[in-house]
């Protein structure tokens, strides 16, 4: 099961829909920080170069 961790408190939540429902609960519109997801796993990062060492860990093109 993929984990969908919030960016600015470390929550983490079982799916995307979760998360992004607790960042708009909790953090509000304050909130600026983009948000990167993962088209193969749908796991969500709060910068591209998270995202870009996501990819290249989990998902290493063959
Ligand atoms: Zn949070
Ligand atoms: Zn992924």
């Amino acid at each position: 099961m993929p984990r969908f961790e919030c960016a600015v408190c470390g929550t983490s939540f079982s799916s995307g829909d979760e998360l992004a429902n607790h960042i708009k609960s909790a953090h509000g519109s304050a909130t600026t920080a983009p948000t990167f997801e993962c088209s193969i796993c749908n796991q969500m990062f709060n910068d591209e170069a998270s995202l870009v060492s996501h990819m290249s860990g989990a998902h290493p093109k063959s």
